[in-house]
C-alpha cells in the first residue's frame, strides 16, 4: 500500500467544529496546496480505476472538488449528487437520517441507466450515512455502484464497514483513528 503520510500531513484538525466534542478534519488546507490537490486526485483515480466505472458521482459539496478531478483523470462524465431543491430538472431523491433530523439527496432522473457503473466520491466517510444514501439512490435509478472512494476514513465510526456490507468495494487514502 502507498504511504500517504505526505498527504495526511496536509489535513488540518479543528476541534469543536461544528459543535463541541467534534474533531473536524479540514481538507481545505490540503486543496490549498497545489501538490496536495493534484496528488490526492491522482491517487484516488489510480485506486478507483480498476473498478472500471463508467461515470463518477460526487457528493455535495466537497465530493465535487475531488470527483470532478477524478472524472477528468479517468475520462468519464460527472453526476452531481445534490442537496434538496438545487437541481433544475426533474429529480429522484432519497431521504436519510442524520444524528438530529433528516436530510435529502437528489440526482437528475435521466442521468443513470442499467449500463452505468457508478464510482461514488466524497472527501470523507464517517458513519457512512451519506454514502449509503447515495448507494441507494444510484440503485433506485437502476444503475450499478462500481465502488466508492474517499480521501479520508474515520474507521471508528463504521462507515466503510457499513458500505462493504452493502456489497460496495471501498477505497480510502487517509485514516484518522
Ligand atoms: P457520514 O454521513 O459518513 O457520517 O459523514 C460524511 C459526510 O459528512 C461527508 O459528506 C463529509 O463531507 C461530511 N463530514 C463529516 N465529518 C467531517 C469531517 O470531520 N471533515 C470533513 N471534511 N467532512 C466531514
Amino acid at each position: 500500500m502507498q504511504d500517504n503520510a505526505d498527504l495526511l500531513a496536509l489535513v488540518r484538525t479543528i476541534p469543536d467544529f461544528p459543535k463541541p466534542g467534534i474533531q473536524f478534519r479540514d481538507i481545505t488546507t490540503l486543496i490549498h496546496n497545489g501538490w496536495g490537490l493534484r496528488t490526492a486526485i491522482d491517487r484516488m483515480a489510480t485506486a478507483s480505476a480498476p473498478y472500471q466505472p463508467t461515470l463518477v458521482a460526487g457528493i455535495e459539496a466537497r465530493g465535487f472538488i475531488f470527483g470532478a478531478g477524478i472524472a477528468h483523470q479517468l475520462g468519464l462524465g460527472f453526476v452531481p449528487v445534490r442537496k434538496s431543491k438545487k437541481l433544475p430538472g426533474a429529480v429522484i431523491g432519497i431521504d436519510y437520517e442524520l444524528e438530529y433530523g433528516v436530510d435529502r439527496l437528489e440526482i437528475h432522473n435521466d442521468v443513470l441507466g442499467p449500463d452505468d457503473r457508478v464510482l461514488i466520491i466524497d472527501d470523507l466517510i464517517a458513519t457512512g450515512g451519506t454514502a449509503t444514501a447515495t448507494v441507494n439512490l444510484i440503485r433506485m435509478a437502476g444503475a450499478k455502484v462500481s465502488a466508492a472512494c474517499f480521501l479520508v476514513d474515520l474507521p471508528d465510526l463504521g462507515g466503510t464497514d457499513r458500505l462493504r456490507a452493502q456489497e460496495v468495494p471501498v477505497e480510502t487514502l487517509l485514516v484518522f483513528e
